[in-house]
């Protein structure tokens, strides 16, 4: 750590883990396949592609700060309210400003045991005291985050399905959490994977409904633009509104709004990504269940894998990544003992699930 003893930040940064990101492998090495950060291995549809490049003609002019064209194209799609979505760069974005703007010090921001790292790096960032509620064999317990709610909670930040564990919770026990949170708790619903569950809004419906709701979503995942950079909330009126002041005017490209446009009226597309990851993630999980490493059901594009022990998860990353296969340590999300594996392409899917046969028979070297 690196600090000065008259210039220093604000209490909590200091107290930040930066965020690891998925490995991508040695630069310059052999040829990898990174299967650590669930990026779609089909990439973006061909017309946001499209869309993007074409923004290389015009990058001198400044993107539209109200981001019109790409609510409007995200709400045709969703069948929602243009006037209750607010774009970000990434969800992590509309994260933090959900942080600064309804946390601060004096505040609790509560997540789930295996939560997603940023609601703790936006808490701390913001001031805030992050608290941890327990999960149930890796699933949000929904009596556990109430428990933990005190006068001081702010924001109840909850992925469905969860990152890295790949649980979901039903939508009953979600309501059930929204009703019984004290007043002034916004539950955030981080539909990140969202898209890849058959028929499901992402509890759109619920926060519709309700004005102690919010949901972030994001373009990085099914939708294969994770380098672009964007993402969008969708939420009540009141909450829009703050977000909206406090958002930077041009926080999103004009590439990325393009190309995000393009993406999510490309519902054709989305569908195919869709039933690829399923089909590919049913196979690796009942593969590797065949070797004796089991997954709990998937509802994302990645497994998590589990094995006997820390040693043996630890060996077999190694294993693989001696084989050019890139894969996610979640040791710091509290599961030593598993690897989370993004779904990749079907060679992918094939490389990953031979190498882990091998391990599993004894291989090491
Ligand atoms: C990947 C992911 C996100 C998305 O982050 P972006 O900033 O939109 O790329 C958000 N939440 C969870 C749980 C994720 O896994």
């Amino acid at each position: 750590m690196s600090t000065h003893p008259d210039i220093v930040p604000q209490p909590g940064i200091l107290d930040i883990t930066p965020y690891t990101a998925g490995k991508s492998g040695p630069a310059g090495g052999n040829r990898v396949t990174k299967l650590s950060s669930n990026e779609n291995p089909l990439g973006p549809s061909p017309l946001a592609k499209a869309a993007y490049k074409k923004m290389a003609e015009s990058l001198e002019t400044y993107p539209p700060s109200d981001h019109f064209a790409l609510r409007s194209a995200i709400a045709k799609t969703h069948r929602l309210n243009p006037e209750n979505i607010i774009c970000g760069a990434g969800s992590d974005e509309i994260i933090t400003l959900l942080c600064q703007t309804y946390a601060g010090p004096d505040h609790e921001v509560l997540y789930t045991e295996h939560g997603f790292s940023m609601y703790r790096i936006s808490a701390l960032a913001a001031g805030a005291t992050p608290v941890i509620a327990p999960e149930s064999n890796r699933v949000a317990d929904i009596d556990a985050l109430l428990g933990a709610c005190t006068d001081a909670t702010r924001l109840v930040f909850l992925a469905n399905p969860n990152n890295p564990t790949g649980t979901m919770v039903s939508d009953a026990e979600i309501t059930r959490l929204a009703q019984n949170l004290p007043k002034q708790a916004l539950l955030v619903l981080d539909g990140a994977y969202a898209e890849f569950v058959p028929g499901f809004d992402g509890h759109a419906g619920l926060v519709a409904a309700r004005d102690n709701v919010f949901m972030t979503r994001t373009f990085s995942k099914i939708y294969g633009l994770g380098g672009a950079r964007v993402g969008w909330g969708f939420g009540p009126d009141h909450v829009i509104d703050a977000l909206t002041r406090v958002r930077g005017p041009f926080n999103v490209s004009a590439a990325g709004l393009k190309a995000a446009e393009a993406a999510v009226q490309d519902t054709e597309y989305t569908a195919r990504c869709q039933q690829e990851n399923a089909k590919w993630r049913n196979w690796l999980a009942t593969k590797l269940a065949s070797v004796g490493v089991p997954s709990d059901p998937g509802h994302t594009n990645f497994i998590l894998a589990r094995f006997e022990n820390t040693e043996t998860a630890l060996a077999c990353d190694a294993y693989l990544a001696k084989h050019g296969l890139i894969v996610r340590n979640v040791a710091g999300y509290g599961l030593p003992e598993f690897l989370r594996i993004s779904i990749g392409d079907e060679i992918a899917c094939r490389a990953v699930a031979g190498r882990i046969a091998e391990f599993m028979k004894g291989a090491r070297a």
